[in-house]
């Protein structure tokens, strides 16, 4: 299975996509924690990623798909994966298209956890993390809006969008992701 996990900051990707990966046992590819990790680090891909990581910004795409492609190629993944955090806008679910259509692999489903905005809110200023200041988490609201709600179409037009409302409990939102991921 091969599945790729959107939603705003705060709406649960992170849990969820873990909690799928072991229901699935399939490995979970989370990019922002990959890019923090790197940057503590100090590896290449960290000095790339610091100064877009740190404001807020996205990393150029080129440097994340060059990345997304060596690590697709690596044996753990050859089964399946759940990407959070990639593609976060509809340039980058092409480009994983064209990576994939090259690797001879397809994607199963695009899942879409939809929470209100209020709630990505409020939800993301509880979190305490180093890149989530107000000047920050407004920003990646906004990039949100602009950039990542444009691939939910884009999955949309392809029948590869599954939309679970993610303004649920934890435990609510897996099963539900679980029952449409079995049924289809
Ligand atoms: P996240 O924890 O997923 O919100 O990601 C934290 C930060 O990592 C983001 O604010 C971006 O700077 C960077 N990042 C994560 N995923 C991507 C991506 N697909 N494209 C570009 N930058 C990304």
């Amino acid at each position: 299975m091969r599945l790729v996990i959107l939603g705003g900051p705060g709406a649960g990707k992170g849990t969820q996509a873990q909690q799928l990966c072991s229901n699935l046992s399939i490995p979970l590819l989370a990019l922002g924690d990959i890019l923090r990790e790197a940057i503590a680090s100090e590896t290449d891909l960290g000095k790339l990623a610091m100064p877009y990581v740190e404001t807020g910004e996205l990393v150029p795409d080129a440097t994340m798909i060059q990345f997304i492609r060596r690590r697709l190629l690596l044996w753990d993944v050859f089964n399946g994966w759940v990407l959070e955090g990639y593609p976060r806008t509809a340039f980058q679910g092409e480009e994983l298209d064209f990576l994939l259509s090259d690797l001879a692999q397809q994607l199963d489903w695009a899942i879409w956890l939809k929470v209100p905005t209020e709630v990505l809110l409020s939800r993301s200023i509880e979190r305490d993390r180093s890149d989530d200041s107000p000047e920050i988490l407004q920003r990646r609201l906004d990039l949100y809006h602009e950039q990542t709600l444009p691939i939910v179409d884009y999955y949309e037009h392809r029948k590869k969008l599954l939309i679970i409302n993610g303004d649920q409990s934890p435990e609510q939102v897996q099963q539900d992701i679980l029952k449409v991921v079995n049924s289809h």
